[in-house]
């Protein structure tokens, strides 16, 4: 609500200090073309009368109106003037020409057989007549006494032998220059010196004075008898200057009315020609155009508050759209946060695990490796007993065996503690040229037992060329005993418990390969089966180490063990390692 009044009021002051102010640029206007108006004006009578300023001496140096005035009496001569006059005023189409003897008697005239005739008119009361009396040509303007017309006048003395003995006069119509003022945009105006209008576009301000009638006036108006018998009234006008234009209120039966006045003092006809414009429509110009103005500039406001508004609402949203994102981007940030001290506590779960699961292996390392050196400690112990006993009873051969089956214990238990250094991963051993069916073999001894206790059968194919390959024999014979009590293991109590192992050449490798007829290795299972302390086996049964620890040793050949399963079933371990032929033959 106060905004309404507010915009009201200060649209009300804008349009009233911009009509004023642009009144005064439109008053520019105006009167730029008032002027030119007045040029035209002044021009237009300026024209018209000096068409007709040489003439009166012309016609005063004509025989016939030196002669009358040298005869004024004479009728014949009277005749033949005013003929000539008659003729010539009809010819230049003026209004009256006269001749007037010097004491102000008219004698002459080409309206002699008007109704209105000049002659024996007396005018010496007219300034004309006083001035070319005196040898001057002159000028006047005035209401006819005799005619009551209105016209110019202009005199010149008639000479005749150096003598001035008369004044013609030739009087001008001003009717036809008037009577294109008329119904006009401007009111054209011609003002005497004191301020009395002459002539006037509009009939009903012909005689009124612009000026206080004082007696003065009237006095020096009467004397030259320029109005006649007209009645002279002062026109209620009031003059002033506004921001250096000359306006005119003049007051008027339907409320007075505001003119810009333009006036141009005329000398050679001694008058002043006035232009006056209505400043209404330049005031109503103004204010339609301040009008507008201010309707465009609500408009714009109008505008510029819709597309503010917009602005506003479009930053709200941004706003908003940049909260939710920096909300959703903080809960981004806590989830991940929860993840991570998640992830972190799962890890942390998966290192204790580990640490348990490695824990729990080395327990079993333990009871394995206790019950691994036990039996043989027992035996030992047994067989030393024995051996006492038996040497005490001199039975010195026996005794003899048992110190052998001591000794051959001992060298079991001191390859299962290499065993175990193995597993500390410090080979012991070279690499060099190993004779594969030699490390067979070998291998054979030490699973010749397990197999047994399996029921399994070794079927063992050695190929056409046995190879030598590039290992350390006791590590590989290890990696072998493993695999085959793995696969007896693995046999043991099925139908088919056949294990076969096999060897050839490929290129520059040797490819051991044992199958066995068991379940085989899951594919869920299979990668991890060579991880230490990886076992399905029961407690105290499996280690979880003898695969792990294979692997390890073939890669320390420089070899690959790997485990695939049998289209037929069962698992088969591949291993392959390079020939030691090829090796030497690469380093040469
Ligand atoms: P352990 O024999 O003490 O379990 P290994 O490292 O020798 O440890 O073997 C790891 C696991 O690999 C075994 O527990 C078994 O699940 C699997 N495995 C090894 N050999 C065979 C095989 N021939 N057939 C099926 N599974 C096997």
């Amino acid at each position: 609500m106060m905004l309404v009044v507010a915009v009201v009021v200060s649209s009300a002051a804008v349009v009233f200090y911009g009509t004023s102010l642009l009144s005064s640029s439109f008053m520019a206007e105006a009167s730029l073309q008032a002027s030119s108006t007045l040029r035209l004006a002044v021009a237009a009578l300026d024209g018209h009368l000096k068409r007709y300023e040489p003439l009166p001496s012309l016609i005063a140096d004509h025989e016939n109106i030196e002669e009358l005035l040298a005869k004024p009496d004479d009728p014949a001569l009277r005749q033949a003037a005013n003929q000539y006059l008659k003729a010539i005023n009809s010819l230049l189409d003026s209004s009256d020409i006269y001749v007037i003897d010097m004491a102000g008697d008219t004698i002459a005239a080409s309206n002699f057989d008007g109704p209105a005739s000049f002659i024996g008119q007396n005018f010496s009361y007219r300034p004309y007549f006083q001035e070319a009396a005196q040898g001057r040509p002159a000028r006047f303007y005035a209401l006819g006494t005799t005619s009551a017309k209105r016209g110019y006048y202009f005199s010149a003395p008639v000479e005749v032998g150096g003598s001035i003995l008369g004044v013609i006069v030739f009087k001008v119509d001003i009717d036809v220059i008037e009577a294109t003022w008329r119904g006009g945009e401007y009111k054209i105006f011609v003002s005497d010196p004191e301020g009395i209008i002459f002539m006037s576009g509009n009939p009903d301000w012909l005689y009124k004075s612009l000026l206080p009638l004082t007696e003065e006036r009237l006095a020096r108006t009467t004397a030259s008898r320029r109005y006649s018998d007209a009645r002279l009234e002062e026109l209620s006008v009031k003059r002033r200057a506004v921001d250096g234009y000359q306006l005119m209120d003049v007051a008027a039966a339907k409320g007075g009315r505001e003119y810009l006045v333009l006036s141009e003092y005329v000398e050679a006809a001694d008058w002043t020609v006035n232009v006056l414009m209505d400043t209404t429509s330049v005031h109503a110009q103004a204010r339609t155009t301040v009008v507008a103005i201010v309707l465009s500039l609500c408009l714009a406001g109008l505008v510029l508050a819709v597309l503010l508004q917009r602005k506003a609402r479009r930053d709200q949203w941004l706003a908003m759209e940049i909260e939710t994102k920096a909300e959703l981007e903080r809960r981004v940030e806590e989830r991940t946060a929860d993840l991570a001290r998640v992830n972190s506590q799962l890890r942390q779960t998966q290192a204790d695990l580990i640490q348990a699961g490695k824990l729990a292996g080395l327990g079993q390392m333990s009871a394995a490796l206790s019950h691994e050196f036990n039996q043989p400690l027992a035996a030992v112990k047994n067989y030393a007993d024995s051996a006492t006993l038996l040497i005490e009873r001199g039975r010195a051969p026996e005794a003899r065996d048992n110190l052998t089956r001591i000794s051959n214990l001992i060298d079991r238990m001191a390859s299962l503690s290499r065993h175990l250094r193995n597993f500390a991963r410090k080979p012991n051993e070279k690499l060099g040229p190993v004779v594969v069916a030699d490390v067979i073999n070998d291998t054979l001894e030490i699973v010749a037992a397990r197999l047994a206790a399996a029921d399994a059968v070794l079927n063992i194919d050695l190929g056409d060329v046995p190879p030598i390959v590039n290992a350390g024999s006791v590590r590989l014979q290890q990696v072998l005993v493993n695999i085959i009590t793995n696969a007896a293991d693995a046999v043991e109590g099925l139908s088919n418990r056949d294990i076969s192992l096999s060897v050839r050449t490929a290129g520059s490798r040797a490819i051991i390969e044992v199958r066995d007829a068991g379940p085989g290795v899951p594919p869920a299972i299979a990668e991890r089966i060579f991880d230490p302390f990886f076992t399905t086996k029961g407690v105290g049964k499996g280690l979880g180490l003898g695969l792990s620890i294979s692997y390890n040793i073939v890669k320390d050949f420089g070899g690959d063990l790997t485990v695939t399963n049998h289209p037929e079933g069962g698992a088969v371990f591949r291993i392959e390692l390079a020939l030691a032929e090829a090796l030497s033959e690469a380093a040469e």
